[in-house]
């Protein structure tokens, strides 16, 4: 089964319509990407996977417009640590690149051929693959399917990379070693910060979620990078 479906709704026309009179001063072209789910989905995980299509296009606006008005706010500096002028121009090519991936006219497809039980999902040239764990996570909030589906597009509009994932992140959720490891990335190699994929998961979903940042703590201790 294909299944196609456009990102859409007043939200997302509204807020794409901010960002870009707020930087280009021009108003946006209506296109929106459409998603294609591979036949390999289940009707289950295809409604999962359009469910959190619409909420990552939501999300790529959201952190782009925040990042843009305050590149120096608490999240901003949380998850990449940056206010140099080149570094924040990076950090706003890459949201503006994930951003326009959504709502350009381009298609995004997302198969569920992963049988892997340690990833989430793998990167394609035009799309993911979504694993079982993918399935499992929350639908919003801190490594949600929603956050997740960012974080792919990341890669596939912007080239992001993956720094912290030696340490899987989904099977570290208990004790969210994954958010640990990126906030001591920005602290200590901001540069690698502003590559690394999930390091611009979490910072859109602070941003849209305002998640608990008490429950997250500083990883203290050496630790080798992935890229
Ligand atoms: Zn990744």
């Amino acid at each position: 089964m294909t299944v196609r479906t456009k990102v859409s709704g007043l939200f997302a026309t509204l807020a794409c319509l901010a960002a870009w009179l707020t930087m280009a001063g021009s108003p946006p072209v209506a296109h929106a990407a459409t998603l294609v789910i591979d036949r390999s989905c289940n009707s289950d995980q295809a409604a999962k996977l359009t469910d959190a299509f619409h909420e990552a296009a939501a999300l790529a606006h959201g952190a782009l417009g925040a990042y843009f008005s305050r590149p120096t706010s608490n999240a901003a500096m949380n998850w990449f640590n940056v206010t140099d002028f080149d570094s924040v121009h990076r950090v706003i090519n890459t949201l503006q690149s994930t951003d326009n991936r959504f709502m350009g006219s381009g298609t995004i497809t997302v198969k569920c051929t992963c049988r892997s039980y340690s990833d989430g999902a793998y990167t394609g040239a035009n799309g993911f693959d979504a694993c079982p764990n993918y399935f499992s996570l929350p639908p919003r909030g801190l490594e949600s399917r929603a956050g997740v589906f960012f974080h792919e597009v990341t890669h596939i509009a912007a080239g992001t990379v993956d720094c912290t994932n030696l340490y899987p992140i989904l099977a570290e959720i208990n004790d969210k070693e994954g958010p640990d490891m990126a906030l001591d990335l920005a602290a200590e190699h901001p540069d690698k910060a502003i590559r690394n994929a999930i390091s611009y998961e979490y910072y859109a979903e602070q941003v849209y979620y305002g998640f608990d940042m008490s429950q997250i703590t500083r990883y203290d201790g050496e630790w080798p990078f992935g890229c």
